[in-house]
């Protein structure tokens, strides 16, 4: 049995950045790292937008070169599954029953996307967007598609409908609930992301009710909606959020439902083991201390970092690393800092019709998050008082010709 000093399962954000880590402060020991997918680790963001636009090629997006793992001594297992963890006898076994020993284990596994329950929602034709894999389906029937039907009005909908529209396609996109982006954004930013989608062409559809998706000798063939009518597809792409990937950890015992529970250090309730990333419910700082999973680059590599740091016996606090995000639609960089969750006011900075503006959120009158559309300085001036909390001047947080960093104290 292959043995590892540390043995990352997941070769995504952040187990690539683990690895990355271990070596940067100087790790002497062997570093094993077990991935499903075929190729070294890749940015995810970009499947959803440049390189989905076909603007971008696969090497650009490789984390690091393909080479640097053999470099730094990271023995890769690429295209192998881990099945189950046995934490006493510090092992992991793949689907294929190979056995690997660790010293300590750090779960990276991510999530895999939820799929829909309704008939035909394994069509031909019908695709997450979470893998190169999904992605390069999709662009290789990309002639041949005239209608697309996304469901989901979260980040990746969004994405894919303006990538897809600019290349041509008809778009519909359903959201089940009233407005786009409900789950990480105030209603305003909603009103604008769907005001430029349908300005740009697509069929944006809120409180969508869809029944089912019809298929023709396996391939999907378009969505029926729940009042009988019929949305012609020849590619459905379902963004309805993530399942995080932690069975063989829960199996083994450890704490966890919705993630694998994590503590300020990243640690599961099982012995040397980690989990950081996508899959990793932790107490979050920015929303109270409250339980939370975070899909973002910024978790996931702010997590592998810490949970590195705490393995080599460095000193540490407990995870508190700010939070922030971006979304790329058409010409509209979007950029978030803070979690708006559980806000009680917002401030619109700048005008919306412009395409350059900030929503500010507080909660009892603290700063807690700000999106900001084509607006760096106000990304780059808020993130102090998103960390500090501060409390404002609303009159001059309100006037977009004040710049964050000048608005006074409340
Ligand atoms: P992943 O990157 O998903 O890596 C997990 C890896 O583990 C995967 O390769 C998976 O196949 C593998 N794995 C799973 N189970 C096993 C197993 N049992 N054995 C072996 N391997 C396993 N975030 C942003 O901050 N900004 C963005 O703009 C943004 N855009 C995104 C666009 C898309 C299309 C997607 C899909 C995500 C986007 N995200 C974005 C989210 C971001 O990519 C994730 O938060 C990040 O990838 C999480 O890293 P991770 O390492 O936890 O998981």
């Amino acid at each position: 049995m292959d043995h590892f000093d540390v043995l990352i399962v997941g070769a995504g954000h952040a187990g690539a950045q683990a690895a990355i880590m271990l070596r940067q402060l100087k790790f002497e020991g062997t570093i094993g790292m077990i991935g499903d997918e075929p190729e070294p680790p890749y940015e995810r963001p970009p499947l959803s937008k440049d390189y989905m636009a076909g603007e971008k090629e696969f090497e650009r997006i490789l984390i690091r070169p393909a080479a640097f793992w053999g470099e730094r001594a990271v023995t890769m297992q690429l295209g192998q599954r881990v099945a189950e963890v046995d934490a006493a006898a510090h092992k992991v076994i793949t689907t294929d029953g190979t056995e690997y020993g660790y010293g300590k284990l750090i779960w990276a596994a991510g999530g895999t996307p939820r799929i829909l329950t309704c008939a035909g929602a394994t069509a031909q034709g019908v695709h997450a967007i979470r893998r190169r894999s999904d992605v390069d389906a999709i662009m290789a029937r990309l002639s041949e598609i005239e209608n697309v039907v996304i469901i989901g009005g979260g980040y990746i909908g969004l994405e894919a409908a303006a990538v897809l529209s600019k290349l041509g396609k008809k778009v519909v996109l359903l959201e089940a609930l009233d407005r786009v982006l409900a789950r990480v954004a105030g209603p305003q930013l909603s009103a604008f992301y769907e005001a430029e989608h349908r300005a740009h062409g697509v069929d944006l559809r809120t409180g969508a009710k869809m029944d089912c998706i019809e298929e023709t000798d396996g391939r999907a063939t378009g969505v029926r909606m729940a009042d009988g009518s019929v949305l012609p597809a020849d590619l459905v792409i379902v963004g309805i959020g993530i399942v995080p990937e932690v069975g063989p950890l829960i199996a083994a015992g450890a704490s966890g439902g919705n993630g694998v529970d994590v503590d300020g250090f990243c640690r599961t309730s099982l012995p040397d083991i980690y989990a950081v990333g996508d899959c990793a419910a932790h107490s979050n700082k920015f929303v109270g201390g409250q339980t939370i999973r975070l899909e973002s680059v910024q978790n996931a590599n702010d997590q592998a970092k810490l949970a590195v740091q705490h393995i080599l016996g460095e000193q540490v606090t407990e995870y508190d690393a700010l939070p922030w995000f971006w979304s790329n639609q058409y010409d509209l960089k979007l950029q978030t800092v803070g979690l708006s969750t559980g806000h009680d006011q917002t401030i619109l900075r700048g005008d919306t019709a412009n395409r350059s503006f900030s929503v500010v959120y507080l909660k009892g009158g603290k700063l807690i998050a700000i999106d900001c559309v084509n607006a760096v300085k106000d990304y780059a001036q808020g993130r102090a008082h998103v960390v500090a909390g501060s409390k404002l001047d609303l009159a001059q947080l309100a006037d977009s010709a004040i710049p964050l960093k000048e608005v006074g104290l409340a």
